[in-house]
């Protein structure tokens, strides 16, 4: 093999990738790199560890630090861009600069007094706030359309090795390395990015109207009403509270949904990582070659599936793949939409545009977490995971409506193949995804899918041991007579005993108890809407509730209204102790069909563990004729026995607890 074709299209991926190693590209990578090495080191590392270990300080105080510096850079954002396109953005940056330094700078303060520290990390919000509307400015006038995004994704591989940097000094050091000298430490990080921001040019004039002193502060605002720029703008906050809320329930998806330590889940997440870093890459090129809008709906659609697909698994070579999806999905988005605010904030007003996109970035910053972790505490990481996949697959479909796009500024490259390629299956894509709602709703009414959590639909196959369960009572007479029927043959039974019917007839659930019989629940008003719209599913609180003052027993066995589950609700069941159980042998009773044949379709389909599904109710009404049910009854007993079967309890069957030890919720 000679060398040459081994050069050839090495040297032409570089080619492509040549903005990278441009001196006037590395100083924009440097800046990023030493403004956000320090940013995290003084937020991430001092403020939360340093500060509150030696000086005293309370443990919320890095909240508030945190806090106001994002509060301060999302309202100073837009005002500075207002003022950068008046002054220049140069000045811009060397003010914000200035005013970052003098912030971290004060937050030596806080070791005299922590509330002074929460003062000057405003002062350095507010610096944060007109460094970045400048140097996407000096950007947009420096670089060409068809070189942006790999500038942004230089920039946001800066970023990623800052925090990185900044993260990897912060588990070196140890925890008594003195704050005062973190603090220096980033002061200096800032100054030498002062340095750096000596070689920048002040690329756009003056311009001639600010000039003159005309004062209109609502210029830029009829700017917005473009389709393109408005359209962008919600991309932009939903990218950031998809980010947002991810971050948010990081920790808690290893603890509780994976049940591992954060070291492991960081390892199970390292290939993810990974995969970005070379994706970001990757995707500055691609966007520059075929246009931001195809790789921003390819980008989005690979977050939702890798974000709804994290909800429903738990196996580690799953969770490794689908990280890997939804980290890709995000270095793809990313520099497209920072190349994207560049191109699209051309205008008189360039840097006031700038400071609105980064301003609505910055509200997604803070809505995502605040919803993600919401919903996080009422149900689990499940309904959070499903938020961030759900706007993220708003954005893909924001991306993938043309007519908004039409007029966007397209790279010269004729019908590039590949961008072809990448529109088709972001479209393909986005049907699948728009017809994920009716595969999720298709796998929540099976009574024997996994995805959502741990279900089971029978017992042991090796032994010659079968339930026979009741749903839907307690329902008068018919339940009694089931019991009596039961009791007659000496069997056991298991009844999935509604809330709301417990309540109206307490003395038949008591009188189940009894009898011997295991009573199960099986929610409290019987509807399916319940498991959709309550992440916390209090459903089974009430019925417990109702149970147990009726009879005593809180019961550890619970049966979803017919078999329909969501995953929060199944997470409320497995974080209360108790299994979630449906069937695997349905006769379809409620049919009323003779006795002989609902005994027959039965014996039919029974096999050894069998969970048989039988109603002495329905839903919550009263006195619903259960005869045929009932009339069957002998049939299948003796049917079941003369095939060699024992008929046990559903807690025996499966060998575990009928009954908690206590009620109320266990956490
Ligand atoms: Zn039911």
């Amino acid at each position: 093999m000679s060398t040459l074709t081994l050069r050839s299209p090495l040297s032409t991926m570089f080619a492509r990738m040549s903005p990278l190693g441009e001196r006037r590209t590395r100083k924009y990578a440097l800046l990023t790199f030493t403004v956000d090495a320090g940013l995290v080191f003084t937020l991430l590392v001092a403020v939360q560890s340093y500060l509150p270990e030696q000086y005293q300080a309370s443990e919320s105080i890095a909240g508030y630090v945190l806090a106001a510096y994002g509060a301060a850079k999302l309202i100073g954002q837009l005002p500075a861009g207002y003022l950068i396109d008046r002054l220049g953005p140069k000045q811009g940056l060397f003010g914000g600069l200035g005013l970052a330094v003098a912030g971290q700078a004060a937050m030596l303060l806080a070791a005299a007094e922590p509330l002074l520290g929460v003062a000057a990390a405003a002062l350095y919000g507010l610096g944060a706030a007109a460094i970045w509307p400048s140097v996407f400015n000096m950007a947009a006038a420096e670089f060409a359309e068809d070189e942006r995004a790999r500038l942004s994704a230089g920039m946001t591989v800066a970023t990623g090795a800052a925090v990185a940097a900044a993260l990897g000094l912060g588990l070196i050091l140890p925890p008594s390395f003195p704050y005062l000298a973190a603090i220096t430490f980033s002061v200096c990080a800032l100054i030498s990015a002062l340095l750096v921001a000596g070689q920048f040019q002040n690329a756009r004039p003056i311009r001639p109207e600010a000039r003159a002193g005309t004062w209109r502060p609502l210029a830029w605002l009829p700017l917005l009403t473009s389709p393109r720029r408005s359209a962008f703008s919600l991309i932009l906050l939903l990218q950031g509270a998809i980010l947002g809320a991810l971050i948010a329930v990081f920790g808690s998806y290893g603890r509780n949904t994976l049940h591992i330590s954060v070291r492991e889940e960081l390892l199970l997440f390292a290939p993810a990582a990974a995969g970005a870093a070379c994706a970001v890459l990757l995707s500055g090129s691609l966007a520059d070659r075929v246009g931001r809008i195809p790789v921003l709906g390819a980008g989005f659609l690979a977050i939702t599936f890798g974000v709804w697909g994290l909800s429903a698994s738990t196996g580690s070579g799953a969770v490794v793949l689908l990280a890997l999806l939804a980290a890709v999905g995000l270095a793809l988005a990313m520099p497209s939409a920072s190349a994207m605010a560049m191109d699209l904030s051309q205008s008189g007003e360039t840097a006031t545009l700038l400071g609105w996109f980064l301003t609505m970035e910055s509200v997604g910053h803070a809505v995502g977490p605040a919803l993600g972790g919401a919903l996080n505490q009422a149900g689990g990481t499940a309904p959070a995971l499903w938020l961030a996949g759900g706007l993220a697959a708003v954005a893909a479909l924001i991306a993938l409506v043309p007519t908004v796009w039409a007029k966007t500024p397209q790279i010269a490259v004729g019908r590039s193949p590949l961008r072809s390629v990448l529109a088709f299956s972001a479209k393909g894509g986005l049907v699948f995804s728009l017809g994920f709602p009716v595969i999720a709703v298709y796998l929540a009414w099976q009574p024997g899918s996994q995805l959502y959590g741990q279900m089971l639909t029978h017992g042991p196959r090796d032994r010659m041991e079968v339930a026979i369960t009741f749903d839907d009572g307690p329902n008068d007479p018919w339940t009694l007579r089931i019991a009596e029927t039961l009791d007659h043959y000496g069997v056991e039974g298991t009844f999935f005993t509604v809330g709301k019917n417990a309540e109206s007839h307490p003395e038949i659930v008591r009188s189940l108890v009894a009898r011997g019989h295991l009573v199960g629940n099986h929610s409290y008003r019987h509807h399916k809407s319940d498991a959709v719209v309550d992440p916390r599913y209090g459903e089974l609180w009430k019925a417990e509730g109702a149970i147990s003052s009726a009879a005593g027993v809180c019961p550890a066995i619970y049966r979803p209204p017919n078999g329909f589950h969501t995953p929060w609700q199944l997470h409320a069941v497995a974080s209360h102790g108790m299994k979630t159980v449906t069937w695997d042998v349905i006769p379809r009773d409620w049919k009323d069909p003779p006795p002989d044949e609902l005994a027959n379709r039965v014996l039919e389909s029974v096999k050894p563990g069998s969970f048989i599904l039988l109603h002495d109710g329905k839903d919550t009404y009263e006195h619903t004729d259960r005869s045929a049910t009932l009339n069957a009854l002998p049939g299948i007993i003796e049917g079941l026995r003369a095939k060699g079967f024992q008929i046990v309890r559903l807690d025996k069957l499966l060998s575990v607890p009928g009954y908690l030890e206590s009620c109320g919720q266990s956490k």
